[in-house]
Formats: C-alpha cells, sequence, structure tokens
C-alpha cells in the first residue's frame, strides 16, 4: 500500500482508501462516525470516488434500518442511539472497519469486492432476524437491504444514489424483511420511473397538461350543477401518465405548486371563454395539495389570480383532501382564514379514505363534503356498509354541509344514494372526466 504523506492535508484533496486510512491513522475521530464508529458520509464520499474511477467490480450493499423515528418514540433519544451503535458496532466487526459507512441516521452502505458478498448478507440477513438488545428491551429490527453492483448497476454517485432512493421508496410499504438485486424488471421500472419524471419535468416548462372537467349532477335539481377540473397529461411515448403518479412525483420534487398555478390560470381562462356556463353551475372544483396550502401566501395567491382574471370569489371551490385537513395547524388555519374572508369556499375531499373523524370536519369551515369512493363498496349488497354510508349522510346534513358522492358507477348505488338524500353526485354514471369540447357537448353549451 503506498501511502502519501501529506504535510498539511487540508491543502490536498484526499481521493483515494490508503490516504483515507492514513488521515484516519493520524486522526483516529476523522471520518469516523462518532454514534457508531462505522466509517462516516465523507469517507464514503472519498471510498465511491476511488472506486469509480478505478477499474475493478465492487458490491455496494446498503441496509437501511425501516421506522427509526417510531424506534426513537419506544426507545427515547438515547437508546435509539445505543441501538445504532449496536447495530454499527456489528457491521464493523463482520465486514471490517473501513469498509461500512454510515450514510444517514437510519442507513449504512457496506463496500465489498464482487464474490464476498451473499455470504455476508446471509450473515446480516441471520443477525437482524434475532432481536437487538439495548438497556434491557429486546428490539426487533425491519431492515431493507440493497445489494447494488459497480459497474453494472450504475457507473457515478449520482446513478447509485438514484437508484437507491428509488429503491428505498419502494420498500416504505413492504413487509419486514426486504432485499433489493437490481434485476431486469427493477431496472425496467426504474427506467419508466425516471422518464415519467422527465415527462413531468419538461411537461411544466412546456405548459404541456390539460384539463379536464367532470360534471357533478345535483339530485334535486337533476341537471349537472358543479365540475370537478382534473389534470391529465399525455405523452407521445409513454401515453396517458395517471394524475396520481405525476402529482406524486410533482409533490415530491416542489414542483406540485407550478403545477397547481398552470391548471388554475386553464380554469379561470375556461370560465372566461365560456362566461355563460357560470350561470348554470354553482362553481367549479380545483383541487389544492398540501404543498400548496403550505404555502404563506396561498389564499392571497389565488385571489389575486382571480381578481386579475375578473372571476367571482364564488365560482371557486377549493378541495382539501382529508389527509390535509387531519394535519391541521397554525398555517392552514390563516390560509383557510384568508379564504373564508374573501368568500372562497372549500370542500373536504376523499372523507372516510383515511383517519379524519368529525373533530377534523367540525374545526375547518367546509360547505361541503365529498364522501370517498371507497366507502361506496358493496352497499348494495351490504347492509352493515350501506347503514354506515347512510348515517354519515344524516349527520352531515343535519350539520348542515353539502354532501358530494363520489365515485358513483350504477343506477342502483345512485338510488340508494338520492333515496338517502345526498345532494350531488359524481362518477362514471354520469360522466368520466370531460375534454372541454365534450363537456360543452353535454352540458348543450
Ligand atoms: P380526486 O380528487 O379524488 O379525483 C377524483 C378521481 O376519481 C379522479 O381520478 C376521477 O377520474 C375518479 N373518478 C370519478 N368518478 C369515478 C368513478 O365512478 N369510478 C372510478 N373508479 N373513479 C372515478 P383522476 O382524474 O385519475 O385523479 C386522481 C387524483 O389525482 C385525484 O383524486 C386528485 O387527488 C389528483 N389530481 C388530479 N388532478 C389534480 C390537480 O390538478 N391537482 C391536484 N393537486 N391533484 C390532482
Ligand atoms: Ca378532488
Ligand atoms: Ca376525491
Amino acid at each position: 500500500m503506498s501511502i502519501k504523506h501529506y504535510t498539511d492535508p487540508e491543502l490536498l484533496e484526499i481521493n483515494t482508501l490508503e490516504n483515507a486510512i492514513y488521515m484516519a491513522m493520524q486522526n483516529p475521530s476523522a471520518y469516523i462516525d462518532s454514534e457508531t464508529g462505522t466509517s462516516d458520509e465523507q469517507a464514503f464520499l472519498i471510498q465511491m470516488k476511488n472506486v469509480t474511477e478505478q477499474s475493478g467490480k465492487k458490491v455496494f450493499l446498503v441496509v437501511h434500518i425501516r421506522q427509526m423515528h417510531h424506534i426513537e418514540m419506544l426507545l427515547g433519544y438515547e437508546n435509539s442511539r445505543r441501538l445504532l451503535a449496536e447495530v454499527g458496532h456489528y457491521l464493523t466487526a463482520l465486514c471490517g472497519k473501513f469498509c461500512v459507512f454510515r450514510n444517514a441516521e437510519d442507513t449504512f452502505t457496506i463496500l465489498l469486492d464482487e464474490g464476498k458478498e451473499e455470504h455476508i448478507k446471509g450473515q446480516i440477513k441471520k443477525r437482524f432476524e434475532q432481536d437487538f438488545h439495548v438497556s434491557g428491551n429486546s428490539i426487533s429490527l425491519n431492515e431493507v437491504m440493497i445489494t447494488l453492483h459497480y459497474p453494472r448497476d450504475f457507473c457515478s454517485l449520482a446513478e447509485y444514489r438514484a437508484l437507491y432512493g428509488y429503491l428505498l421508496e419502494a420498500a416504505q410499504n413492504s413487509g419486514k424483511q426486504i432485499f433489493f438485486e437490481v434485476d431486469e424488471a427493477v431496472k425496467k421500472d426504474y427506467y419508466r420511473r425516471n422518464k415519467v419524471e422527465q415527462a413531468v419535468d419538461r411537461a411544466i416548462t412546456e405548459n404541456r397538461f390539460e384539463v379536464y372537467y367532470q360534471p357533478v349532477y345535483s339530485t334535486e335539481k337533476n341537471d349537472f350543477v358543479t365540475l370537478e377540473a382534473l389534470s391529465r397529461l399525455h405523452h407521445p411515448e409513454l401515453g396517458w401518465i395517471a394524475p396520481d403518479v405525476f402529482i406524486q412525483i410533482a409533490e415530491k420534487n416542489h414542483m406540485i405548486e407550478q403545477i397547481t398555478d398552470l391548471q388554475f390560470k386553464r380554469v379561470c381562462m375556461f370560465i372566461n371563454e365560456h362566461r355563460d356556463l357560470m350561470k348554470k353551475l354553482f362553481n367549479i372544483k380545483v383541487n389544492l395539495s398540501s404543498l400548496d396550502l403550505m404555502r404563506s401566501d396561498c389564499s392571497s395567491h389565488f385571489i389575486r389570480m382571480m381578481d386579475d382574471m375578473d372571476i367571482h370569489h364564488d365560482w371557486i371551490q377549493f378541495e382539501i383532501t382529508e389527509t390535509v385537513a387531519t394535519e391541521y395547524n397554525a398555517g392552514l388555519g390563516m390560509v383557510i382564514d384568508g379564504f373564508m374572508a374573501a368568500g372562497v369556499r372549500l370542500c373536504l375531499d376523499d372523507f372516510g379514505s383515511g383517519y379524519a373523524n368529525l373533530n377534523t370536519v367540525m374545526r375547518l369551515p367546509f360547505s361541503a363534503i365529498k364522501i370517498d369512493r371507497t366507502l361506496l363498496f358493496d352497499i348494495c349488497n351490504d347492509k352493515k356498509r350501506a347503514m354506515f354510508y347512510q348515517s354519515i349522510v344524516e349527520t352531515f346534513r343535519r350539520m348542515g354541509y353539502s354532501i358530494v358522492s363520489e365515485g358513483v358507477e350504477t343506477e342502483e348505488e345512485m338510488s340508494l344514494l338520492s333515496s338517502w338524500g345526498v345532494d350531488m353526485i359524481q362518477g362514471y354514471y354520469f360522466s368520466r372526466p370531460l375534454p372541454v369540447d365534450e363537456l360543452l357537448k353535454l352540458l348543450n353549451m
């Protein structure tokens, strides 16, 4: 091993393992993570640079401990640190001091020469099947193990991070022990996801989203009385990209505010081109994401846009999902007060899909409540489900809310809901979300 002897290490770029080891020997705490005794992130970056500059096959084994924040709540901060130290010591004893790196609070990476990984993985799997012991507590850990081969699976630090980030995300909702190998199926999925991300990015810069409108039917007026604006994205190669998918990507990349703005402008322009429509409709419903609502100027921002385009404030009703409403905080309260003061109404979306309760509903000044499609399941056959749905409708009616039933697909569902006093019905039974020309035809405009 050739170790260069630097006189002033801070002036020099350190880019070989040997130098890192040398530095660590000179200053034992340098490049060592003080909590776990493994090498730290800086040492990892040096190593990564080394690996990608040299030829030779390497394996990166990522060991991620899931739900570390739950464990911290359970054990307390000090004990959760001890637990991480236990894990760090175990991995170091198994693989060697300069081979284990701590990349994040709950994530370690082990760097191995190709061929050694199966043995090491087997050992770690066995160890994690048993409990760890901290201050008299026995803790069972749920881990994710990701095996990435260099240069087969990735060629740069950026590719490495993107790939393992993608796999960690995929692991969030799966079972106890999760093992990822990058096979063809993973690669295909990963590349599609990357393509979709790029497509969403491009669609924003090129303003390529469309708005479709789903008409909502009034059981009292026997006609359509409102519309929900829903975003659509078509890609020449990938086809239609589902809103759930692109909204999630846009939220993750903090691009959702741009989509909301572009789409809101489109909705305002649509109203202006067809102002007669608003003689027939109560309003048009527009979805807001939690990130839109986190902007401190959220209400004034959208109100200004409406004023600039001469849109009456009661022509728009913003939809806020149950999940957002449940996470009520002072900031959200102020945004909602801003909307109320300007006469902009709000609708609680997806009621019954998560954890909202009557408390959540009553805390915020909603005018309308949309009952989620999942609560409709089997109401025509299952008496208990039917009674549950009906009692929700009755309670909200007594409280003075206007009620929209979402996801109605059959005549049977439709007549049951009307007989229970639901005010509005939205669903494929009456119409799918439509592009503007088809919508105008349906509304006889
Ligand atoms: P959402 O707000 O709950 O919108 C209703 C969804 O239910 C729409 O899906 C609609 O097409 C679908 N739907 C309506 N009637 C029926 C039915 O009878 N049966 C079934 N199976 N589905 C029905 P879509 O358009 O795919 O949108 C999915 C979600 O994406 C929306 O759920 C909303 O959360 C989000 N989204 C769509 N556009 C936007 C947007 O511009 N901004 C934001 N923030 N979210 C959006
Ligand atoms: Ca909605
Ligand atoms: Ca909904």
